[in-house]
């Protein structure tokens, strides 16, 4: 078993004796800036000029300056922006403010992995990373509770960057669930390959393959939708809550002889081929390197992608059945409460 933190491994009093600097108040932000302030944390948050966040911030009793003047007044900076933004924003108002003994932190590690970011000699660089969507890094903290998270050090200058990250992670309420030891390249590596292959983009061209080609044959797509993408949901629990094993003692006999010989039909050594590709890419940096650069070109692909899926038809029709069952749509305004900033 890896070596799990919990409250009584981290020292309160490292991350209390420091001026911490929270740049952005999105999801992760206004959770890391209100848990840390909760727990005894001389807390500011850096935004930009105009931000629509700030009276937010400030409504919440948290200090608000410019990014440039939080991480001059900070001996540690958090950086919580969108990770495509994160460079420029470093470059031109945070790289200019750090000094010897700062510590520079993020909750994920593509900045640090890509080489987006290279911190000077002299500043600890780690990650506290929450394994959660921010809303429920705040909501679990004020229930007294945690959402797990990952702490990693890219660089230790101080010689003590793991006990301040696990500080950190203290303050955020993440030793009241866990924190697992991990590093920039691993932590981003997974993260971007589950995301792609499993999550995200293995899921959704799934469901979309199937419920086209139950369409595609004449079936309704009232009855493509029900067992393509609603179904889901229910076998996900029974994952969720006991395993593959222990999903398949609860479907019949005939659903688990269908899965066992015909799912690694469909999951084939051709698709274990993409996978592996997909891996290489986002090793070598080349996937990095393309959505930075689709960045850079006002993501025009990226718009025209994401309208294409939005335009597909099992959307229509599944909109039309969710409305018919209103306690899915109880679930909606809990997903717009949690992808909010
Ligand atoms: P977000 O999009 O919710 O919030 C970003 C914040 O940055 C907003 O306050 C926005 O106004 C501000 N911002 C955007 N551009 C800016 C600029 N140029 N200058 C100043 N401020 C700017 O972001 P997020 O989802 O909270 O992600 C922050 C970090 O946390 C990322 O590294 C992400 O990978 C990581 N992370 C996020 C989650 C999550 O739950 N969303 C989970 C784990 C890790
Ligand atoms: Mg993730």
């Amino acid at each position: 078993m890896a070596k799990l933190y919990y409250e009584s491994d981290a020292d309160a009093s490292l991350i209390q004796g420091r001026k911490v600097a929270v740049i952005g108040y999105g999801s992760q932000g206004h959770a890391h800036a209100l848990n840390l302030a909760e727990s005894g944390v001389d807390v500011r948050v850096g935004l930009r000029a105009g931000s629509s966040s700030t009276q937010k911030a400030t409504e919440a009793g948290l200090r608000v300056l410019s990014v440039a003047d939080a991480s001059a007044e900070a001996d540690l900076i958090m950086i919580l922006l969108p990770d495509t933004e994160q460079g420029s924003v470093y470059a031109a108002e945070i790289a200019p403010h750090l000094r010897q003994g700062d510590a520079i932190f993020f909750a994920h590690g593509f900045n640090i992995r890509f080489g987006q970011i290279v911190p000077p000699p002299g500043v600890d660089v780690a990650m506290v990373a929450p394994k959660g969507p921010g809303h429920l890094v705040r909501r679990t903290y004020t229930e007294g509770g945690g959402v797990p998270s990952l702490v990693a050090v890219a660089q230790d200058a101080s010689g003590k960057a793991h006990d301040l990250a696990l500080s950190y992670a203290h303050a955020l309420g993440a030793t009241r669930a866990g924190v697992l030891d991990t590093t920039f390249d691993e932590e981003t590596e997974t993260d971007l390959f589950g995301e792609q292959v499993v999550l995200c983009g293995g899921l959704t061209s799934l469901v979309q393959a199937g419920f086209e080609t139950l369409v595609n044959a004449g079936y309704q797509p009232e009855s493509a939708y029900f067992e393509c993408l609603h179904e889901l949901k229910l076998i996900v629990d029974l994952m969720y809550e006991q395993g593959i094993a222990g999903m398949r003692f609860s479907i019949s006999d005939t659903a688990e002889y269908g899965d066992l010989t015909r799912g690694p039909k469909v999951i084939d050594a051709h698709v274990r081929a993409e996978m592996q590709q997909i891996l290489d890419d986002i090793r070598s940096g080349k996937f990095a390197e393309e959505w930075m650069a689709e960045n850079r070109s006002g993501r025009k692909n990226f718009e025209a992608l994401r309208a294409a899926g939005a335009a597909h038809p099992i959307e229509k029709v599944g909109a039309e059945l969710r409305a018919m069952m209103p306690f899915i749509s109880a679930g909606k305004q809990r997903i717009q409460d949690v992808s909010g900033g």
